[in-house]
């Protein structure tokens, strides 16, 4: 067998998926040597909810200043504008939120609180552009087989390539080699979650805003089914449910996903001329309600390799971006003055920024084991307009959510009533 050349780079990336390209955005203008690996060739697709909410379009903002061309978002086969979305209580009950003109500060080519957007669209256009950047080298259909920590450097083995680097970002999601290498060997379920995804045509909606739909049916707590709208008739349907819940009440997902669509009595009638476009499709979410370990000697952990996915909502796109622009940042800070054999401050860097909002939404998720309290909360907001709009700023603005935990918002709660 032919030895494979050494080929040497500053920083390698593994994964080129919102956190590994959001990362390479925020270096490209360093001057350092990057490579960039993924396993796949863009566009790809990936099981998702393909759902982008606050976190994600600030992130996106962040790489409009970094030059990305978001265009993108001005047609809306690619990334469908959403106006909010709405919660259905474990009883049924609806509860709709979306963005007030007062708190709408939304701009330029991103106007709307959220959109749908399919991973293989989304995700092609975060890494098309790196592809022409002088330092960057995008290496597709690349799957890390090999990770060997040697004392100055760190060796990195694809099917194909030998790659010696300083430093080692691991954005390879939620299988991540490193992760599961170093201390995901075995998966904790109670912070882990279970999700299929499964695209539909011609599913009905009804209203005339456009909000993604989160339905808190009482046999998936804490979890729930969604329908995203997609423009067009197309619709990501899917359902996430925490896998240590799937375990202790040997639930069969797929069996459940198919249960609701052809037989609960209200979301089944939405389905009546509806086509299934894939047979469901399933992936971990990695939750963030565990503070994981996000660096260690030379290397640092972003996305799902690090469990950064919302526990309560089980979005992670836009905290997989935030980890990939702070591990940037913190790499640029460095770099040249240090080396990278102690990256504790990255891990306080990146939980000191979003550890707060992990964990209330975590408390959230918790506060599901008692479903009447949600039926109440939703009963509350929509039979008084001062208890919505208190709740409504509360989903928008993750600062306010922080107080649903607080005695205050219950004693603003009740005062309101
Ligand atoms: C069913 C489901 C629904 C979800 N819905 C939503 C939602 O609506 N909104 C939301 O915000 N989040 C959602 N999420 C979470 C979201 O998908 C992830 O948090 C997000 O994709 C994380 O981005 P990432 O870049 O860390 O990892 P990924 O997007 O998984 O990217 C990792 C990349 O690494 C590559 N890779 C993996 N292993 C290797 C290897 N050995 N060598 C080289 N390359 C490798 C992969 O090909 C991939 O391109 C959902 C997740 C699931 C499973």
């Amino acid at each position: 067998m032919t030895e494979l050349a050494l080929e040497e780079f500053d920083i390698v990336i593994i994964g080129a998926g919102p956190a590994g390209t959001t990362a390479a955005w925020h270096l490209a203008e360093s001057g350092l040597k990057i490579a960039l690996l993924d396993k796949k060739s863009f566009p790809r697709d990936k099981v998702c909810g393909d759902a982008l909410s606050g976190n994600a379009i600030f992130e996106l903002k962040r790489l409009e200043e970094k030059g990305l061309n978001l265009s993108f978002f001005e047609e809306a086969v690619k990334a469908y504008p959403v106006d909010g979305l709405s919660f259905f209580s474990p009883k049924g009950h609806r509860l709709d939120l979306f963005i007030l003109d007062e708190q709408n500060v939304l701009e330029g080519k991103l106007k709307n609180p959220g959109y749908v957007s399919k991973r293989l669209d989304f995700d092609h256009m975060l890494v098309s552009p790196l592809r022409n950047s002088g330092n960057i080298a995008v290496i597709e259909n690349c799957e890390v087989k090999q990770i060997n920590f040697e004392r100055d450097n760190v060796e990195v083995v694809c099917t194909d390539r030998k790659i010696s680097t300083q430093l080692l970002i691991s954005a390879d999601g939620a299988n991540s080699i490193l992760a599961r290498k170093l201390w995901r060997e075995k998966i904790d379920r109670r912070h882990y979650s279970s999700g299929l995804r499964q695209y539909f045509r011609n599913v009905r909606f009804d209203g005339e805003k456009q909000l993604i739909e989160l339905h808190f049916i009482p046999e998936i707590l804490p979890g729930y089914f969604w329908i995203f709208p997609m423009g067009e008739g197309l619709a990501n349907v899917g359902i996430g449910m925490l896998s240590s819940e799937i375990e202790k009440r040997s639930i069969n997902l797929k069996a459940v996903l198919k249960d609701i669509i052809e037989r609960h009595p209200k979301l089944s009638l939405r389905f009546e001329e509806a086509e299934a476009l894939e047979s469901p499709k399933g992936f971990g979410l990695p939750l963030g309600s565990r503070k994981s370990k996000v660096s260690g000697d030379r290397f640092l952990l972003v996305g799902d390799a690090a469990s950064l996915i919302d526990p309560f909502t089980g979005e992670g796109i836009g905290y997989a971006m935030t980890s990939g622009r702070l591990a940037a940042q913190y790499v640029l800070s460095k770099w040249g003055d240090q080396d990278f054999h102690d990256n504790q401050a990255y891990d306080k860097m990146l939980w000191g920024k979003i550890g707060g909002e992990i964990q209330t939404a975590y408390r959230i998720q918790r506060l599901l084991r008692f479903p009447r309290v949600f039926d109440w909360v939703v009963h509350r907001a929509n039979s008084n307009p001062k208890i919505w709009k208190l709740i409504n700023r509360m989903v928008w603005n993750p600062t306010e959510r922080k107080g649903l935990y607080s005695p205050l918002f219950y004693l603003k709660f009740f005062r309101k009533s």
